[in-house]
């Protein structure tokens, strides 16, 4: 825990008991998820907290950078605790989300970017979605 209260300190968060908790769920996950999962995984632990609450400290942790939003995913927003440039791979029927480990193609598009600028755009961050269905679930 002690840890913890050092990310968060270092991200300029105030500590607090919930965001505590709710930073050590995404931080065990370690993968993709929604606000209801966090919500989940506190209600198995006894953890009393409101869909309301979850989402602030969500939203909180987001503002400073600890976490970021998936793009092309949509509604429910979902959330990542990897904020290293990566892409995501979502799958258009179950909203299930996965990482591209091709940083080639990451470096490719920031590349072409920053030699073809978008005119009054100053780019911060290249987050990329792709969105697909399983390719063998219609073949049988
Ligand atoms: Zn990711």
């Amino acid at each position: 825990m002690e840890q913890i209260r050092q990310i968060l300190r270092e991200n300029g968060i105030q500590i607090t008991r919930q965001r505590l908790e709710v930073y050590k769920v995404l931080k065990e996950l370690n993968t993709h998820v929604t606000a209801e999962t966090v919500l989940d995984v506190l209600k198995r632990r006894g953890i009393p907290m409101t869909v309301a609450t979850v989402y602030n400290v969500l939203n909180l942790f987001e503002q400073k950078g600890l976490i970021c939003k998936v793009g092309a995913a949509g509604e429910p927003v979902i959330y990542d605790i990897n904020t290293y440039e990566h892409i995501h791979i979502c799958d258009q029927e179950t909203r299930r989300v996965r990482d591209c480990p091709d940083m080639q193609l990451v470096e490719l598009v920031s590349r072409y970017l920053a030699e073809h600028p978008v005119e009054g755009l100053r780019l911060t961050r290249v987050d990329i979605s792709l969105i697909g269905e399983d390719a063998f679930a219609h073949s049988i």
